[in-house]
């Protein structure tokens, strides 16, 4: 990256935290389908809300240029609304990350305490985080976080259940964010930064071998594997700058 000043995203138009969560929604929604329209039977699932409630905030993000709005076809973001939702996205992941790595928080609950800071940090505060990050790329999970550009860089990755066999594997990015699971996966130590090799998958049986480095072999279900994202360990390192959690020596 070349050391210029990172180009501001568009001057935020002030909204309420329920604006930014359905841009958030909408913005996850639409990464899902393929960048389509969303339908306001999904998002109003999603927000646990009743489908009419989701269609005045579908038409009222529409008036006010966030959205492009279509009765009985959907809604999806205007390229300010994808702005705005990316800025979200950006103060969600780096409030989770100064929660793990400054305060210590456990990484199983810092996405709830994210979900109430990232409404109402002021942007010197969050540039402020990131410097003292030192400009991080991912999350305490392994989520991309966009830049103050608003660009998200969200490569392509395969998981412990599709993975090759028998090469080792960095462990990247953990999409199941339930507290259990996360609970258990740091058990386990199958953070992102970890390195482990798949020995063998039984399809049938639906169970994953894991052999990880000085500790016995491990056996996940698909659902779990499938949820834990990996890179090839040899082109690790230039991709992501993720640690294992509490590990605090530097890359160099
Ligand atoms: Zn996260």
């Amino acid at each position: 990256m070349v050391s210029t000043t990172p180009k501001r995203a568009q001057p935020a138009p002030p909204a309420s935290s329920t604006v930014e969560n359905y841009l958030k929604q909408l913005f996850r929604q639409q990464r899902a389908n393929g960048n389509g329209m969303v339908s306001m039977g999904s998002l109003a699932a999603a927000m646990g809300v009743a489908p009419g409630t989701a269609t005045s905030m579908a038409k009222s993000l529409a008036e006010s240029g966030l959205a492009r709005y279509a009765p009985r076809t959907g809604v999806r973001l205007s390229p300010a609304g994808e702005q705005l939702a990316l800025h979200v996205i950006r103060r969600h992941r780096l409030v989770e990350l100064f929660l793990v790595k400054v305060l210590q928080l456990d990484w199983s609950v810092v996405d709830d305490e994210a979900e109430r800071l990232e409404h109402t940090i002021s942007d010197r505060v969050l540039e402020r985080m990131d410097a003292l990050l030192d400009f991080p790329t991912a999350d305490p999970h392994g989520d991309p976080i966009p830049s103050a550009g608003g660009r998200l860089h969200e490569p392509r990755r395969l998981s412990l259940a599709n993975c090759p066999l028998g090469a080792p594997q960095r462990i990247a990015r953990v999409l199941d964010q339930d507290p259990n699971f996360l609970q258990f996966v740091e058990r386990v130590e199958l953070v992102p930064g970890a390195v482990v090799t798949v020995v063998s998958r039984l399809i049938a049986a639906g169970a994953v071998q894991l052999q990880r480095a000085r500790r016995e072999p491990i056996s996940l279900g698909l659902p779990a594997a499938g949820s834990i994202l990996v890179e090839p360990r040899q082109v690790a390192g230039n991709t992501s700058r993720s640690q294992p959690r509490r590990e605090r020596k530097n890359l160099s």
